[in-house]
C-alpha cells in the first residue's frame, strides 16, 4: 500500500485550541485525527427548532405529558436577581414572558449570565420545565440570544464527551476538521448500492450528521451510515469467508458397520435434526471441499454429539480430532462425556487446559504427534485455548470443533482459523441466528440448525415480576435450597454504579447542555437503577444468612472465576450471583432457579441462552424475570420470553424489535471492537438494508477480492480502521 499523506490524518494536536489537557481528553476517546473527529458522531440530537408557547407547556406538564425538554422564545421581564444561598453556591432567578404566559428561570453558578440576561432582550431557551404552585419553573436552561432575523440552529448535536471537553469544543473542533477535510471525503460504497438504496453520498452524510439541515436530512445521514458499517463488516467477512474455501484433502468415508457401532454407543436416539446435521456433517468431509460449517442449535438441543460423530469420521479414517472450547469448566465436561463415549469404541481422549501439569502436558502433547511410538497415542483432544499455543503439535490433524466461538478472544479466533485452515472445521453456536442474518454473514459457511429439542424435555415455569415481591423470591430460593437444589442469581452489571455500556464513551459530563433524545433508538429501558453482582451478593447473604452464597464476573480472575464456578458445580455454594458470564456452556443440572435482576436490561437472546442454565436435571426449574420496568417496550419483550422457548423464534423476535444487535455485538457473533461503532448498525430493523449490505460486500469480495479498484481500495481503508480488530479477516 502506498503511504500516500492525508488531511483526514492530520493530528488533533495541531487544531487550534488544543493543547496537552485537551488533546489527553481526546485521546481519552480515541480521537487522534481530522478523520477519527469526522468519525465522532454525536449520542444525540436537541430540535430545538420545534418552540412551544408556554401555554402549551402548562397544559403538558398538568397532564402529565411529560416535562420536556421543550424550547421557548422568551423575552427577559427584569434584571435578575443573584443571591448566595451557601458557600460557593450562588443562584441566579430570572422571570421571562410570552405572550401566553411567564416562567421563573434559575441557574446555579453561572453568575455572568446576569449581564445577558438583560431586560427586554429575547432568548430561545431550551431545557426541561416543573410546574410548583401553579406557577412556571425553567432550571438551567440552555439559551441562546434571539435576534429577528437571524436563524438559529433548529438542529443541535450532542457529542460523547470526556473531562476536560464541552459540546462547544467538540462542536467546534468538528467543524474546522470538516472544512479542513472537505476535498478528501471520498466516496466508498458502490455507485449502483447507493442509487438502488437512496443512499446519500458520504460528504453529505457526514455534513448532515454533525450539522443536520433538517430531521430528514440527518434520518438520511444515519442510515447510510448503518449501512457503511454493515457493508464494511459484511466486506469483512466475505474476504475471510472467500479464504476459507478449500479443495477437500481430506476426503473421509464411513462403513456401514463403522456407523452402526457408533450408533449402538449412543444412550438415545438421535432426533431429526440431529440426524439431519450428521448427515450434512459427513457429506461435507466427504465432499468436494474441506468442511466449513456452523452447527448452531439452542442450549440442551443436543450439539455435542453431533459433534462427537464428526470426530469419530475423522478418526475412522486416520485423523486426528481437536475439540476447543472458551473455558475450562467446559472442556472437563466435553472431556468426561466424549471419553465415557469414545472409551467403548476404543477410541483414545485428551483434556489439555491450562491447568495440565508440565509432566501430564508433555506426555499428551507426545501423544498427539506421529513420531513413531504407538504407545499412549491420542485420537481426540479436548481443550481451551492451549490447543492452539506455542509448542502445540498435533500430527495429521483432520477436523477443528469449535465450541462457542463467539466467547473466543479475538486473537484467540484468528489464531483457531489459522490452525484450522487446511482442516475440516465446525463451529458450534448456541445463539440461535435468524435466517435473514446467517444468510448474510455467513455466506460461503454452510449452516446446519437443530431446531428441535430430544423427547421428554421439560418445560421451564417462567414468572415476570417486580420488586414487590422481594420476600417472596427470597422465601422460594430458600425452598429451593432446602429441597437441595441450587440457584442463580443474574445481574446486568459488576459494580456499583457502573456506566451503561450503551452509553459508553459519554461521562455524562456535560453539564451545560442536556440531551434526551438518543441518537439511536434504544430499546434497552435505562430508567430503572441497575444491581451489581457484587453488591448484590452481599445483599443476598444477609437476607438468606443461612444459605452459602458465592459470586462470579467477568472483572475477576479466570482462575478465581473458575474456582468458584466449580465449588457451585460441585454443590458448595447454594447461591451464585453472577453477570452473564455464565451464559455459556455450564451444566449444574442440580440448578433449578434462575433470577434474572433488571431483566429489562438483556437481549432477549441472551435472557434466552441464560433460561438453559436451569431446567438441565429432572427435576422441575423455574426462570424469574425482575424487573420494575413499566416501559411497554420493555414489558413486550419479557412477555415474548415468558410465551416462547424456541430459541430461533426469539431470536427473528429481537432482529425485528431491535436490529442485529445481539447477533453482532458483546454477545454475538463478532465482538464490537475498536472503534468500529456498532452501535448504529446494532440497532438497524431494515432487514432489507442488512441484506443489501450483505449482497454488495459480496459482490465486493468476489470481483474484487484484492480491493484494488478505487473505490474499494478506500472501502480498504475504512476497513483498515478495524481489520485488526476481527484478526482473521486479511493480512
Ligand atoms: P448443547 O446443544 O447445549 O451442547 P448437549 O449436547 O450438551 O447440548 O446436550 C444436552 C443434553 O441432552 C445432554 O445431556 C445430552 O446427553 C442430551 N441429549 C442429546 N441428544 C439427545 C437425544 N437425541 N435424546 C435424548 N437426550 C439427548
Ligand atoms: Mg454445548
Amino acid at each position: 500500500m502506498n503511504s500516500e499523506t492525508s488531511r483526514l490524518d492530520t493530528s488533533v494536536t495541531t487544531f487550534r485550541g488544543v493543547g496537552e489537557a485537551r488533546a489527553a481528553a481526546l485521546f481519552k476517546m480515541n480521537i487522534f485525527t481530522a478523520g477519527d473527529l469526522l468519525r465522532c458522531y454525536p449520542r444525540a440530537y436537541q430540535n430545538r427548532g420545534d418552540t412551544v408557547t408556554l401555554a402549551e407547556i402548562r397544559e403538558r406538564l398538568k397532564n402529565g405529558e411529560g416535562d420536556g425538554p421543550f424550547s421557548v422564545l422568551l423575552t427577559i421581564a427584569a434584571e435578575p436577581s443573584v443571591s448566595m444561598i451557601r458557600r460557593g453556591m450562588t443562584l441566579l432567578k430570572v422571570r421571562a414572558f410570552d405572550e401566553t404566559d411567564a416562567v421563573e428561570i434559575t441557574y446555579f453558578n453561572q453568575t455572568y449570565l446576569r449581564d445577558k440576561l438583560t431586560t427586554g432582550a429575547s432568548f430561545r431557551f431550551f431545557g426541561k420545565f416543573a410546574l410548583e404552585k401553579s406557577k412556571l419553573k425553567l432550571n438551567s436552561p440552555i439559551s441562546e440570544p434571539y435576534i429577528e432575523g437571524v436563524p438559529l440552529p433548529d438542529i443541535v448535536p450532542v457529542y460523547p464527551l470526556s473531562a476536560g471537553l464541552t459540546q462547544k469544543m467538540m462542536a467546534s473542533l468538528v467543524n474546522e476538521a470538516m472544512r479542513m477535510c472537505a476535498n478528501e471525503i471520498a466516496e466508498f460504497l458502490p455507485t449502483d448500492a447507493l442509487s438502488e438504496l437512496g443512499l446519500p453520498t458520504l460528504s453529505y452524510t457526514l455534513a448532515n450528521i454533525h450539522k443536520p439541515e433538517s430531521m430528514n436530512a440527518l434520518e438520511s445521514a444515519k442510515r447510510r451510515l448503518v449501512f457503511d458499517e454493515l457493508y464494511l463488516m459484511f466486506l469483512s467477512l466475505s474476504l475471510s469467508g472467500a479464504k476459507l474455501k478449500r479443495d477437500n484433502t481430506l476426503p473421509m468415508k464411513l462403513s456401514h458397520e463403522d456407523a452402526a457401532a457408533f450408533k449402538g454407543i449412543l444412550p438415545f436416539e438421535l432426533t431429526n435434526a440431529q440426524r439431519r446435521s450428521v448427515n450434512e456433517i459427513a457429506a461435507d468431509m466427504g465432499g468436494e471441499f474441506l468442511m466449513n460449517r456452523i452447527l448452531t442449535g439452542d442450549v440442551g438441543s443436543g450439539k455435542t454429539i453431533v459433534a462427537a460423530a464428526a470426530i469419530y469420521m475423522a478418526v475412522k479414517n486416520g485423523y486426528r480430532a481437536a475439540l476447543m472450547v472458551p473455558t475450562e469448566i467446559l472442556a472437563n465436561q466435553h472431556y468426561e462425556d466424549l471419553s465415557a463415549l469414545f472409551g467403548k469404541l476404543g477410541i483414545t481422549c485428551a483434556l489439555l487446559t491450562g491447568s495440565v501439569k508440565k509432566k501430564e502436558r508433555e506426555s499428551i502433547l507426545a501423544g498427539l504427534t506421529d513420531d513413531g511410538i504407538d504407545i499412549g497415542k491420542i485420537d481426540v483432544v479436548i481443550g481451551t485455548h492451549a490447543l492452539i499455543s506455542e509448542g502445540t503439535v498435533i500430527d495429521h490433524l483432520g477436523l477443528a470443533v469449535i465450541d462457542e466461538q463467539h466467547r473466543f478472544g479475538v486473537t484467540q479466533r484468528a489464531a483457531l482459523f489459522d490452525k484450522a485452515a487446511d482442516v475440516h472445521c465446525l463451529v458450534m453456536s448456541a445463539t440461535p441466528i435468524p435466517r435473514t442474518l446467517t444468510l448474510a454473514m455467513y455466506g460461503s459457511i454452510d449452516v446446519s440448525r437443530i431446531d428441535e429439542l430430544p423427547k421428554g424435555r421439560q418445560t421451564i415455569d417462567t414468572f415476570i415480576v417486580d420488586e414487590r415481591y422481594r420476600e417472596r423470591l427470597n422465601a422460594f430460593i430458600r425452598k429451593q435450597a432446602a429441597e437441595g437444589h441450587q440457584v442463580y442469581v443474574v445481574c446486568p452489571a459488576v459494580e456499583e454504579a457502573e456506566e451503561d455500556p450503551y452509553t459508553k464513551a459519554y461521562d455524562g459530563n456535560d453539564t451545560d447542555e442536556m440531551a434526551d433524545v438518543p441518537l439511536v433508538e434504544t430499546w434497552r429501558d435505562t430508567s430503572v437503577p441497575l444491581k451489581a453482582a457484587t453488591v448484590f451478593a452481599e445483599v443476598l447473604a444477609q437476607a438468606l444468612p443461612e444459605l452459602k452464597v458465592g459470586y462470579v464476573h467477568g472483572k475477576q480472575k479466570p482462575s478465581q472465576r473458575e474456582a468458584v464456578m466449580s465449588e457451585f458445580a460441585s454443590g458448595n455454594l447454594d447461591v451464585l450471583v453472577s453477570t452473564t458470564v455464565i451464559e455459556v456452556g455450564v451444566n449444574v443440572p442440580n440448578a433449578t432457579l434462575m433470577i434474572v435482576e433488571n431483566a429489562e436490561r438483556f437481549g432477549l437472546s441472551q435472557l434466552h441462552q441464560l433460561r438453559g442454565r436451569v431446567g438441565r436435571g429432572t427435576a422441575k426449574s423455574y426462570f424469574i424475570l425482575v424487573s420494575d420496568s413499566k416501559n411497554p417496550v420493555a414489558r413486550d419483550r419479557l412477555n415474548a420470553i415468558k410465551s416462547t422457548s424456541d430459541g430461533f423464534r426469539i431470536a427473528e423476535y429481537d432482529l425485528e424489535m431491535r436490529g442485529p444487535g445481539d447477533f453482532l455485538g458483546d454477545n454475538g457473533i463478532i465482538r464490537q471492537h475498536g472503534q468500529m461503532n456498532f452501535t448504529l448498525a446494532a440497532t438497524c430493523r431494515d432487514t432489507n438494508l442488512i441484506e443489501r449490505a450483505a449482497f454488495y460486500a459480496k459482490r465486493t469480495a468476489a470481483d474484487d477480492p484484492e480491493l484494488s479498484e478505487d473505490v474499494n481500495r478506500r472501502a480498504a481503508k475504512q476497513l483498515g480502521r478495524f481489520v485488526k480488530e476481527f484478526g482473521n479477516t486479511q493480512n
